[in-house]
């Protein structure tokens, strides 16, 4: 089975000022299609060649899970955002509230865990197994998923999502982002989780 690199939900140029045509096109157009070609390429006489891109992330270890959760993780964080202004479901607002005092708070959390985080990774709004909301960051390519939680939201904080626009400077970059965050996507991911 074939992997597919996603079709970008927008143009190149859709999310500027705060993400520029140059870096959307060598994040998605180099770094996430190499993952995509990478773990075609490894997945070629390997036991997980038939498995969906979930099951793989789920039960592979080593630069086969690199890839495909590096695949996993683009495909949300591109869905994670919008160059329109989307609202929050209701749901998820009181959820958010209810969790982490605010919006505002929580954003100001979130931020606060990014900026920390050492290195490359993630950063998530996750679901537990007991419907609890949570922040949290991975390392390299690791996800929720791993941990038995359910990502509803993420933020790339590889240097590559960045540094053409913001160079090092990763709170700006959080800063700029909240501008493009897709809460109709996230809405949904949480409308979801709660069926579960
Ligand atoms: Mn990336």
């Amino acid at each position: 089975m074939q992997h597919e690199l996603i079709q970008l939900p927008y143009a190149y140029d859709a999310l500027e000022p705060y993400l520029s045509r140059e870096t959307l096109s060598y994040h998605y157009g180099k770094h996430h299609a190499g993952y995509v070609t990478k773990l075609n390429a490894l997945l070629v006489q390997s036991k997980f060649s038939d498995m969906s891109l979930i099951g793989i992330v789920m039960m592979s270890e080593g630069t086969i899970f690199n890839n495909a959760a590096q695949v996993f993780n683009h495909d949300m964080y591109w869905h994670s955002m919008s160059p329109k202004e989307t609202d929050f479901s209701i749901e998820l607002e009181v959820a958010i509230s209810q969790s982490f005092g605010t919006i505002e708070e929580f954003k100001k959390m979130f931020n606060e865990k990014a900026i920390s985080h050492f290195g490359s990774g993630w950063i998530w709004l996750s679901g537990d197994k007991n419907g609890k909301l949570l922040i949290e960051t991975t390392v390299n390519a690791d996800n929720p998923l791993r941990h038995g939680n359910t990502p509803l939201l993420t933020c790339d904080l590889w240097e590559h999502a960045y540094y053409i626009d913001y160079r090092n400077a990763r709170a700006d970059y959080m800063e700029k982002w909240w501008k493009l965050v897709n809460w109709e996507y996230v809405s949904n991911k949480f409308y979801d989780y709660n069926k579960k």
